[in-house]
């Protein structure tokens, strides 16, 4: 495998982006959520940062989008970094098999969700950030800002009371784990959280930056270590079996890295000691991943040769 810096990322993002715009008209933008809808269905953009600090992007790259499930990510890590393995207690790490906001599995074990990425599961997680912090939706987001210099990113004010009046779902899930124990904070206070995580406005540019710790193994990128080695290592495993919703053994196929998507049309992913790459685009196949982004990402590791693999 050739070094991060001998390759020609802005062809390869120009390639991305032909196979990106092929797909035209396939899948559909979220509208269970109302504000997601309002996105312009035709936008892509997708950036690459090296862990050498080399930053490229095309189309869109930086105009923001909603980052949905893709926050689950960094709720993940920085629970895992302020409590460390405590937080396997109350969720595991097995791919669901279901999708991502269903209620079925959760009845049969015990309010214990199958993994942090599923809604149940980031629950969990943002439950037990919130108690970690004081708060978990501003933990989030100071941690982008932080990573990406983008002082401005922000969540979504309308997103996120979209995402609350129309929470049903969440709600539900949120309540059955409180039943088995499972939350230590007030559900509507959990729920308010994870919308205003959930909500957050960000760009393929800030979410590379940001991500890319995850290529470092751990470190951010003013150097300091937010994460050892061994947990960089273990997230990156997890985001390769449940990032990608019920298709995670698909996206395996075709793309082959680590990877977290969300209903607003982004998908970061990891080239672990390499690079953190983001792709967007608004229509979403079945499953929920964006067809635009994983079409990109599967050229762009297809082309350069990069994947976990
Ligand atoms: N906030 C969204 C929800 O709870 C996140 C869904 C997603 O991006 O997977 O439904």
């Amino acid at each position: 495998m050739d070094a991060a810096h001998t390759l020609d990322f802005p062809r390869l993002l120009e390639a991305a982006e032909a196979a990106a715009r092929a797909t035209a008209g396939q899948g559909r933008v979220a509208d269970y959520i109302p504000a997601l809808a309002e996105a312009d269905p035709e936008s892509f953009g997708m950036a690459v940062a090296t862990v050498d600090g080399e930053l490229y992007g095309v189309g869109d790259w930086r105009r923001p989008f909603s980052v949905q499930s893709i926050s689950k990510l960094f709720t993940l890590a920085l629970a895992l970094s302020h409590g460390g393995d405590e937080l396997w207690r109350g969720v595991g790490r097995e791919p669901s098999g279901n999708p991502f906001n269903s209620l079925v599995q959760l009845e049969s074990e015990h309010g214990i969700p199958r993994n942090p990425f599923i809604n149940a599961g980031a629950l969990v997680v943002t439950d037990r950030l919130l108690s970690l912090t004081g708060d978990a939706a501003g933990a989030v987001r100071e941690f982008l800002r932080r990573e990406s210099g983008n002082d401005q990113l922000d969540t979504d004010a309308a997103v996120a009371a979209s995402e609350a009046a129309h929470g049903h779902r969440n709600a539900a899930l949120a309540h059955f784990i409180a039943s088995h124990d499972n939350l230590r904070n007030p559900v509507e206070d959990v729920l308010e959280h994870y919308y205003a995580h959930c909500a957050i406005a960000t760009s393929c540019r800030d979410l590379v930056l940001a991500g890319s710790f995850l290529a470092r193994y751990g470190v951010r990128t003013d150097g300091s270590r937010l994460m050892t080695r061994s947990e960089a290592k273990r997230v990156n495993s997890v985001l390769l079996t449940c990032g990608t919703y019920d298709a995670a053994g698909e996206f395996a196929y075709r793309v082959g890295l680590p990877g977290k998507s969300g209903v607003g049309g982004g998908i970061l992913a990891i080239i672990p000691g390499r690079a953190a790459v983001c792709a967007w685009g608004p229509r979403l196949d079945r499953a929920g991943n964006s067809v635009a982004a994983v079409a990109a990402l599967d050229s762009l590791t297809t082309l350069s040769g990069y994947s976990v693999f």
